[in-house]
């Protein structure tokens, strides 16, 4: 199933780059494990997937633990203080950075792991619909700045979720704002490069609007099997 499911994907990918006039190799797959078991991991690995995002931090240190050779990790969930240790351990990129507490952390960590940890800012596009991320464009730009005082962080971008609609309207717009947001701070001197956004439901606007990393997992995957946990699958 995994290997109908990726070809799939990926020509869908090529599809909708071909529209827009994009390049496939733009487009960095990150595979959502979650869930999932190392197996599964193993079988997307075999098909040339090599980033792969978690959204819990133990279930990330502990498939961490278990397989490291080979692959990438990301992290792409909501991040508290005292689980950045984690992430930070395992993960090449963290999508979720969303306060300066957070970005301390990551950097106080980092500096003990002698790496330097590469983050993208989650920003909230879509209002109510979800409660994590950075809401004001204001207080992004604060956080871009002060990440770039910290010598064991480096920010590449930014990251978001749309809502879950049918209203394809609805979630383009997130994913323009994310771009908007992105040119802005580029015009103010940061290098950005990064647009982390587009899952199974909206990866195909998510890319005609920009997007460089897409996360997917239910299109890889196939649903997920929450009945048991993934080191009992
Ligand atoms: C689960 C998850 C995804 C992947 O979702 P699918 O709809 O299964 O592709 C992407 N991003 C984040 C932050 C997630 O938690």
């Amino acid at each position: 199933m995994i290997r109908e499911n990726l070809n799939r994907l990926r020509q869908k990918v090529d599809e909708i780059c071909k529209n827009c006039n994009r390049k496939s190799d733009e487009i960095t797959i990150v595979a959502v494990s979650k869930n999932n078991p190392i197996s599964a991991i193993e079988e997307v690995l075999k098909f040339g997937i090599i980033n792969f995002g978690e959204n819990k931090a133990q279930e990330l240190r502990d498939k961490f633990e278990a397989k490291s050779e080979g692959l990438i990790w990301h992290f792409i969930g909501h991040l508290q203080t005292n689980k950045v240790k984690y992430a930070v351990k395992a993960a090449e990129l963290i999508h979720s950075v969303d306060s300066q507490k957070v970005l301390d952390e990551i950097n106080k960590r980092a500096a003990s792991e002698n790496k330097i940890q590469k983050i993208l800012f989650e920003v909230n596009t879509s209002d109510e619909s979800n409660k994590y991320g950075l809401k004001s464009f204001d207080e992004l730009k604060l956080l871009a700045f002060a990440a770039e005082e910290l010598p064991n962080v480096k920010a590449l971008g930014l990251m978001t979720m749309a809502p879950y609609t049918d209203d394809k309207k609805i979630i383009r717009e997130c994913f323009i704002q994310l771009r908007r947001w992105k040119d802005d701070l580029n015009s103010s001197g940061f290098q950005y490069s990064e647009l982390s956004m587009g899952m199974t439901n909206d990866f195909d606007i998510a890319i005609e609007e920009g997007s460089t990393i897409i996360r997917i997992g239910t299109a890889i995957f196939g649903e997920r099997d929450y009945s048991q946990k993934w080191n009992e699958q």
